[in-house]
């Protein structure tokens, strides 16, 4: 089918990107469990390596299966192109790379899934890339924060863990005042729940290994870009803008335009950082997609009533979830992500870091686990576990206090899942 804005998105998450399969006429997107593709002849081959004509070459740079999920995530983002890759930290990567170099830096905000307060506060700084963690609540100090070595604003859509949600607007209007493009992470709050780009952000990533994938079966990311941004309009960005020695001295953006990103992130950043989604793994998550909509409806709805519950029982102390009436970003939630705050929050249990270990081993149908974004409960305490390597500051500031769980809501009945919650209170807590 040809894509576009006439149709609408439960339409798209089943049908963008995809047709009959030429060969078979398969109605499902085959697993083109393939490493590389015929050349027609000599001059095809020519073709495709020098970039003028679109195809397969080798599927570390690009495979069927994988493609049809790179041009629905696209869709339904609002975006020109995407690249898949082999997980959500692999997507930071990628969306990184072709902005910086030794010496410059991002600015992102504090509030931040912890493994990737970790990659970009610590692993980074091997490639001589710097992060600037900064409150975006704060946005005097998100402009200060950005200086002439400045690369890249980040942050996520509804920030894990902590019920927080960005506003999108304001800071991607000083990302455009300082000529930089804002990545936003919108694993959380799925292309459903917000449009980043509709906001200004210019990349969006994901980790597809959580809702739109909704199983829990494969870890994926993706990095969608709208373009948008005028790499050309100064000389910040050489690698989009100039002679890339990388590509026998192609100038991708004057090249492929909007596409621009996309194609850097294919025939350089996959090429030669090899971070590729296999086929099995879009194939699992092209399946997740086409139930996304129904999904989130249903987490938003069982996060609504869970949270409601929790915020009037005694043995609990706080809930952090943008949904509830309480919430300083209520009313954020109807700007940003007009259909629900998600599926993800937190909640403080009395009794602090005991009692939530108990809790955590008392559940029957929640599982303790490090993932998110599952059709099933999960729980987990981030000061044991994922934000266990930082300092106790960190954890606050992340939304992850030792007092707190964090709770991804699943898709069961929501009156199973508090009648759970109840008893392993009344366990935790006495
Ligand atoms: C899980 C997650 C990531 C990392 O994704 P992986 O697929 O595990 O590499 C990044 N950001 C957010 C918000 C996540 O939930």
């Amino acid at each position: 089918m040809t894509d576009g804005p006439k149709y609408g998105f439960d339409t798209l998450q089943i049908h963008a990107g995809a047709r009959p399969d030429p060969a078979t006429g398969a109605r499902q997107t085959p697993i083109y469990q393939s490493t590389a593709f015929v050349f027609r002849d000599a001059e095809h081959a020519a073709a495709l390596f020098n970039l003028q004509e679109v195809g397969y070459i080798y599927s570390r740079l690009t495979n069927p299966t994988v493609a049809v999920l790179q041009e629905r995530i696209a869709t339904l983002e609002g975006g020109a192109g995407a690249v898949c890759c082999s997980s959500g930290h692999a997507a930071q990567i990628m969306a990184l790379f072709p902005l910086m170099a030794p010496g410059l830096n991002v600015v992102v905000s504090t509030r931040l899934y912890g493994g990737t307060i970790t990659q970009f506060g610590q692993t980074i700084k091997r490639f001589g890339w710097e992060a600037t963690f900064v409150d975006f609540d704060d946005l005097d100090a998100v402009k200060a924060a950005i200086n002439d070595k400045t690369r890249a604003v980040f942050c996520e859509a509804i920030a894990n863990p902590g019920g927080y949600i960005t506003d999108l607007d304001a800071i991607s209007a000083i990302a455009d005042a300082a000529e930089i493009p804002l990545v936003v992470d919108n694993t959380s709050a799925t292309p459903y729940l917000c449009r980043p780009i509709e906001h200004g952000a210019t990349l969006v990533v994901h980790s597809t290994t959580k809702y739109l994938t909704g199983n829990g079966t494969v870890t994926g990311g993706c990095v969608v870009d709208s373009g948008t941004f005028d790499w050309s309009a100064n000389d910040k960005f050489p690698s989009l803008s100039q002679p890339e020695p990388a590509y026998h001295g192609l100038k991708f953006h004057e090249t492929f335009g909007p596409l621009a990103f996309t194609f850097h992130g294919i025939a350089i950043g996959l090429r030669d950082l090899g971070m590729t989604m296999n086929p099995q793994a879009a194939h699992y998550t092209l399946m997740g997609t086409e139930t996304l909509s129904l999904r989130m409806d249903r987490h938003v709805e069982n996060a609504v009533k869970i949270a409601e519950w929790l915020e009037k029982d005694d043995r609990v102390d706080y809930v952090t979830y943008a949904g509830l009436k309480s919430s300083p970003y209520f009313d954020r939630v109807k700007k940003i992500c007009p259909r629900g705050a998600g599926g993800l929050f937190t909640f403080a249990v009395k009794g602090g870091y005991d009692a939530c270990v108990k809790l955590v081993n008392a559940l029957e149908i929640f599982s303790h686990v490090a993932n998110l974004g599952d059709a099933r409960s999960l729980i987990i305490h981030s000061a044991s576990t994922t934000h266990r390597q930082l300092t106790t500051e960190q954890q606050r500031a992340a939304g992850a206090a030792p007092e707190v769980v964090r709770v991804s809501i699943g898709i069961e009945d929501a009156d199973d899942l508090i009648a759970d919650l109840d008893q392993a209170l009344s366990k935790a807590v006495s």
